[in-house]
């Protein structure tokens, strides 16, 4: 048994090093036992990376019975209802946010906010089915999702311009919300009244253009800018 000379712990017969300091073992009456297996892999163990594909695959078979699942439950249980709908609806759109893009890296931005506006549209229009409301699909919803979609576009492409400043990309995301809501109440007034009389969405979109503005001055102004990061760390 021997220990080593600078920590003191204790040594296996084949160290030529102390596992812990990494000092040298030097004993000329004792040399290293080289023929033993070590205590210790020498070897570092790897865990083999894991498939993208293999993961979507699972993703998508789980989703795949969740559906089916659902969808023949449906066949006994209350089937004057279409509520599977609204599972396999979501299903869809689970496939389309996260295994799609494990499948597929690098889709255009115009692309991807195509299939995801698509795949929202599929997902309502399966409510509507439900709810007999073609009407309210074609007249409110299609045109409230196409706007999502256009503004969602909108601050993909300003965030992808200034992802490296924080300030930058709350004052997009706070505008973007505004500008959003403004539309979602045209849409909602056309609706029901055919004519736009903004009230709550106006009062929301004052609220983000009063936050945005010291935003916008604050990013202008280099001392202040400085000032707001030495104090929030950002
Ligand atoms: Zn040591």
């Amino acid at each position: 048994m021997s220990y080593c000379v600078h920590c003191g712990v204790e040594l296996d017969a084949t160290a030529t090093f102390c596992p812990l300091c990494h000092t040298k073992v030097v004993d000329p009456g004792h040399p290293p036992d080289t023929q033993s297996p070590k205590p210790f892999p020498t070897q570092p163990g790897e865990v083999p990376p894991i498939h993208k594909g293999a993961v979507a695959g699972a993703i998508t078979a789980m989703l795949a019975c969740v559906a089916v699942g659902c969808g023949v439950l449906n066949l006994f249980l209350k089937p004057g209802r279409g509520w599977s709908l609204y599972v396999i609806g979501a299903t869809i759109l689970l496939w389309f946010w996260i295994v799609l893009p494990l499948l597929a890296r690098g889709i255009p931005l115009l692309a991807r906010s195509f299939i995801n506006v698509a795949a929202v549209a599929l997902y309502v229009y399966l409510m509507s089915v439900d709810l007999d409301g073609w009407n309210w699909y074609i007249g409110l919803a299609v045109p409230i999702i196409l706007w999502g979609g256009a503004v969602w576009l909108l601050l993909s492409l300003m965030l992808r311009v200034y992802r490296r400043s924080v300030i930058s990309t709350v004052t997009i995301l706070i505008g973007s919300v505004g500008v959003f809501l403004l539309g979602v109440e045209f849409f909602i007034d056309r609706w029901l009244t055919g004519q736009w009389d903004p009230s709550w969405s106006l009062v929301v979109f004052t609220i983000c253009l009063c936050t945005v503005i010291p935003l916008v001055i604050i990013r202008r102004i280099p001392a202040v800018r400085e000032e707001v990061r030495r104090r929030f760390h950002t």
